[in-house]
């Protein structure tokens, strides 16, 4: 038995076809945040399908994106502007009336928690959190064995808005003042290095837009500045981290998504930090990094559509 995993992400459609949670085949296809993506979408994914043998071909098909989904409907309900288009559209039924098979939609980072449940570091768990760091923040919770989607669906998954510098904060995209990613997450980058004192004396001051990715590269390369700012996002995300516990107290808190590519830079200080600041009386959850920081979402969705659909 196989699942259908697609991925939505701002720039690009990530699909797989993933049996017992391994990735037999992955491809991405642009995403350009038109109408038309759909179509393209459909064709690409039959594709996909027709290069795995038949006995491995898919039997439920799952979605992931990067904004709410109301579970009764199917629909996606909030969402950042570059999936705006798909806003409001039962996703689960033009999943299933596309591919003909049973379908499930989900937040990108619930989706990254269910990989983790089933397949990952929080197998056997049942307190987990999860925090995916890539162009934004998602976050994810298990608890006492049941994903936390609360009454609105806004449960965990907004706690990357967690304001943890609100009056002298950057101003995040949701409107408010120093929410976690507008301290240091991917799209919040290119302004947090620009304005880092003395950042003229490293390469990256010569850059227009410093990705995370340029920042990592100059940190492992030993640039003084680059590691201050991985030190300033480990910490930064260390109190994230501690904020999290604090209301949600988990046994395992695992940590995916691209920029923990590089989690070898930050992970002791992540684990520091939340050691220093915590309060919690029965000792430390555990501090994970995903096996595969690229596969969370995609491994959960498959999951989630072999056991959300059977
Ligand atoms: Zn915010």
């Amino acid at each position: 038995m196989s699942a259908l995993a697609i991925d939505v992400g701002g720039t690009s459609f990530k699909v797989a076809i993933v049996a017992d949670g391994q990735i037999l085949i992955q491809d991405r296809l642009s995403h350009t945040s038109e109408p038309g993506d759909l179509d393209r979408l459909t064709e690409f994914c039959n594709g996909l399908m027709d290069r795995v043998d038949p006995d491995q071909r898919p039997t439920t098909v799952g979605m992931s994106l990067p904004g709410i989904i109301d579970q009764r409907t199917g629909a996606m309900v909030s969402a950042h502007d570059k999936v705006g288009y798909m806003l409001g559209m039962d996703l689960r039924t033009w999943m299933s009336d596309t591919f003909g098979m049973p379908a499930a939609v989900e937040n990108d980072a619930r989706a990254a928690l269910w990989g983790e449940v089933g397949y990952g570091a929080g197998r056997g768990e049942k307190d987990i959190l999860v925090l995916t760091f890539g162009t934004g923040i998602g976050v994810a919770a298990l608890v006492d064995g049941k994903a936390l989607h609360g009454p609105h669906e806004h449960g965990a998954i907004l706690g990357g808005h967690q304001q943890i510098n609100p009056f002298l904060g950057r101003i995040c995209t949701c409107g408010a003042r120093g929410c976690l990613e507008a301290e240091a997450c991917g799209w919040s980058m290119p302004a947090v290095v620009r304005e880092w004192p003395g950042i003229e004396a490293s390469p990256l001051g010569t850059l227009d837009k410093a990705t995370f990715s340029d920042v990592a590269s100059q940190a492992y390369a030993g640039d003084p500045l680059a590691l201050e700012i991985t030190e300033h996002c480990a910490r930064v995300w260390g109190v994230g981290i501690v904020n999290l516990v604090h209301v949600l107290d988990p046994d395992v808190v695992v940590l995916s998504g691209g920029l923990m590519n590089a989690a070898d830079l930050m992970i002791d200080t992540i684990r520091k930090e939340v050691d220093e600041r915590i309060w919690a009386i029965w000792g430390r959850p555990r501090i994970e990094v995903a096996a595969d920081v690229y596969a969370s979402a995609t491994l959960g969705m498959a999951y989630l559509a072999e056991h959300a659909t059977a």
